[in-house]
């Protein structure tokens, strides 16, 4: 609650008992206030005494059934206990205590229960103005990142402004953008804060997919052993009637994060929704077209595009071509079926052997490719090296591959088909030169 508010509340509640002060002066007044009314007042004030019903006493009478409450002694009206009453709730009980010098009776009824309505209501005002300044904020927030998402953002924007969106709002410590990728597949998405870039962190990104099929709120979480977060904020992603991933919120502490928070965080989601499922679509396209059918290695296009690009940031980088030995006599024995499967093993190998800034491509039928953009051209030689070996170890029926390298020559007027000829020159040498092997250009 505001200060503002707080503050107005008390004024509300200091009218009312003035008000009561100035027509019965000789009266004892007393405030009671339900523990949620949250009012900070100079005016002692008691809170309601929630009892069984037997031994009830008239102020929570009063509090419980709206209804002012009257003590008589001997036929006189000797207290009365006014209950603050607006339409959704009653916020406390003004207690009227009479004594032989202020005598109360019937006829003070309609007027302190007219004051008493009149402040409730005026307390209730008070907090659906802040509550709907509070939601008006909210629905502005959402409108805002839902008209950035609007524009033609990539999953990678996407997913790293939401992050620091969510990081804002609720000072998360961890957020986690996972996915299912087609059929069982988990992806942590990049955007993703460190916790689930470590090793063992797929294993709880799978867990909670399998989890947590609805929106949860965890205030003491322990369901995953060895998780150090309390707090956590689960909220699925939909697409029509299914659940495509989970945005998970965490923080070390109980209870970190309010119930409000929560709700406000899976509306926020909920309305990015759509436009996640865009870009993840548009990726999946993006990689489809870029992107050999049977090895998943990546095409030829985007293997020279990717050259031509490397080459104006860096002058380093080799060109490894491999081509399958006598692959012909696979087909003819064992069938263009085994042949696939052949290659997509020599594909597998050549995958594990490029690293994270590595381009391995399918040149085009048994033909492979490895670009390098940061190796030297004798690191490119060892690297075509192993790659023989653990093809000619792994694969079955057996085969081996012969191995041309380039990489740039120093003059300035070099280009990619210059590269990939030397490389096809070097391919044809160990060709020549018996197979299985590998030769420089
Ligand atoms: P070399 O050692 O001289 O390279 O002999 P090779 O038999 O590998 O070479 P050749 O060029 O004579 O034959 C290549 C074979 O690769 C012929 C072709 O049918 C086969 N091939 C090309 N693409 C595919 C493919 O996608 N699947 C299968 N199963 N075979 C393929
Ligand atoms: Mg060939
Ligand atoms: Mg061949």
């Amino acid at each position: 609650m505001t200060l503002f508010t707080k503050k107005r509340k008390a004024a509300i509640v200091k009218t009312v008992i003035n008000t009561f002060m100035h027509f019965y002066p000789k009266c004892k007044i007393q405030l009671l206030l339900s523990q949620d009314t949250n009012i900070d007042i100079d005016f002692p004030v008691e809170s309601i005494a929630y009892n069984d019903n037997q031994s009830m006493n008239s102020s929570t009478k009063a509090f419980i059934s709206g209804e002012v409450q009257i003590e008589k002694q001997s036929d006189v009206i000797a207290n009365l206990f006014v209950p603050l009453t607006g339409n959704q709730g009653v916020y406390g009980v003004v207690q009227l205590l009479g004594d032989k010098d202020c005598t109360l009776t019937e006829r003070e009824i309609p007027f302190v229960t007219n004051v008493a309505q009149t402040a409730g209501k005026a307390i209730e005002n008070a907090s659906l103005m802040e509550h709907s300044k509070h939601h008006i904020s909210e629905l502005k927030l959402i409108n805002d990142v839902t008209h950035h998402l609007n524009s033609n953002l990539d999953l990678k924007e996407i997913t790293e402004y939401i992050r620091d969106k969510i990081k804002e709002l609720c000072q998360a410590q961890e957020i986690g953008f996972i996915f299912k990728n087609g059929g069982e597949d988990v992806t942590v998405l990049q955007a993703s804060t460190d916790y689930f870039h470590q090793p063992d962190s797929l294993q709880f990104a799978t867990f909670l997919l399998e989890q947590e099929k609805h929106a949860t709120f965890h205030g003491n979480y322990h369901a995953y052993t060895g998780l150090p977060y309390r707090s956590l904020l689960v909220i699925p992603m939909e697409q029509g009637l299914d659940v495509y991933g989970v945005v998970v919120i965490m923080h070390p502490s109980t209870y970190f994060f309010s119930f409000e928070m929560f709700k406000f965080m899976q509306s926020l989601i909920q309305h990015c929704s759509l436009a996640f499922f865009n870009a993840i679509l548009k990726e999946e396209l993006q990689k489809a077209v870029i992107t050999d059918d049977l090895t998943r290695l990546y095409s030829r296009k985007y293997l020279e595009e990717k050259i031509i690009q490397q080459r104006e940031i860096t002058a380093e980088g080799s060109l490894i071509l491999f081509d399958i030995d006598d692959f012909k006599k696979v087909n003819d024995t064992y069938g263009h079926h085994v042949g696939d499967d052949v290659l997509k093993q020599v594909a597998e190998v050549i995958h594990q052997f490029s690293d994270h800034s590595a381009i391995p491509a399918r040149w085009g039928g048994e033909e492979l490719a490895i670009y390098t953009p940061n190796k030297q051209i004798a690191e490119a030689v060892a690297l075509a090296g192993e790659v023989c070996n653990n093809v000619e170890k792994m694969t079955n029926p057996t085969v081996t591959l012969s191995c041309g390298v380039s990489t740039w020559q120093n003059d300035l007027n070099d280009s990619v088909s210059e590269l990939f000829i030397r490389a096809d020159r070097a391919l044809y040498k160990a060709k020549q030169m018996g197979k299985n092997s590998v030769v420089q250009g």
